[in-house]
């Protein structure tokens, strides 16, 4: 009889304590199906047979489209067909999907993509939101303006001046800390806001100096100037809570260091050696 009391309340306890305790991975609320968050996401890749990533359409040297060829091109494409060449033996077994510094997270927690590589800087705040690998580039915000401007560097953007930037970025919070009086216009992507530049919408466009150079090599009429006023390190993202894939992608990392592929991609890509 006693027996079977303890049975009961042993039973009853147990069940209480699963029907109250969250599932791992749902913290946050980051996706609507928690076996994507619980998951390793290295698992889901290799059951599939190909790595999705989320990388940039309208950013030279780092992830850019050609509207002629529709090939996606730059350092972080490169770096994502090494990891899927890792994970999967192929580099072609990879899905390049568009995001924008707006969209790049919630296509992450949607479960639209694997993770994203992306130009993305990590902060602080990101971070509360996704897990981000070991930095694989450094790199500074500065100012692209068109030869001859009057402005020289963020002390220039003054009451008065237009400042173009991107809409879900880090530029956009870091000029209007730096440069409160001007006037921020945001944009859906980089080159709507290069293009907004080049018809005379705007004084400056101001994100790091990596993508700024980019769009130099696009139009030399243009130029980047003043130095970097911030420190974007960029870090690859991966959902919350997935510290398994994490882990990978920083062995991944270190190990493309390692035999030189880094190096070698970076050199091709950002036309000189990577800062030690
Ligand atoms: N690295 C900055 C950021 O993560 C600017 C580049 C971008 O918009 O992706 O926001």
């Amino acid at each position: 009889m006693a027996f079977t009391l303890i049975f009961i309340m042993v039973a009853m306890a147990l069940s209480a304590c699963g029907s109250t305790t969250p599932a791992p991975g749902a913290a946050g609320g980051a996706s609507t199906d928690a076996g994507k968050t619980t998951a390793s996401t290295l698992d889901a890749i290799k059951k599939r047979g190909k790595l999705v990533a989320g990388v940039k359409f309208d950013t030279k040297l780092f992830g850019l489209k050609d509207p002629g060829t529709g090939k996606v091109e730059g350092f972080d494409i490169d770096l994502a067909k090494a990891l899927a060449k890792q994970i999967l033996g192929d580099e072609t077994k990879l899905e390049l999907k568009e995001v924008t510094s707006k969209t790049r997270i919630p296509m992450l927690n949607n479960g639209d993509i694997d993770m994203i590589i992306a130009t993305m800087t990590i902060t602080e705040e990101r971070k509360k939101e996704v897990e981000f690998s070991d930095v694989y580039f450094k790199a500074g915000q500065s100012l692209l303006v068109k030869k001859g401007s009057a402005i020289k560097s963020v002390a220039d953007v003054k009451k008065g001046v237009k400042a173009l930037a991107v809409k879900g970025s880090t530029s956009t919070t870091n000029i209007r800390a730096k440069a409160p009086e001007a006037t921020v216009l945001e944009f859906e992507n980089y080159q709507e806001a290069f293009t907004a530049l080049k018809a005379g919408q705007g004084d400056t466009l101001t994100t790091d100096n990596a993508i700024l150079y980019g769009m130099v090599k696009q139009d030399p009429n243009y130029e980047v100037v003043g130095g970097t006023f911030t420190d974007e390190p960029y870090g690859m993202a991966i959902r919350k809570g997935d510290t398994a894939y994490t882990a990978y992608v920083n062995e991944f990392l270190k190990s493309i260091k390692t035999s030189g592929q880094y190096d070698k991609l970076y050199e091709q890509w950002i036309g000189e050696k990577p800062s030690k």
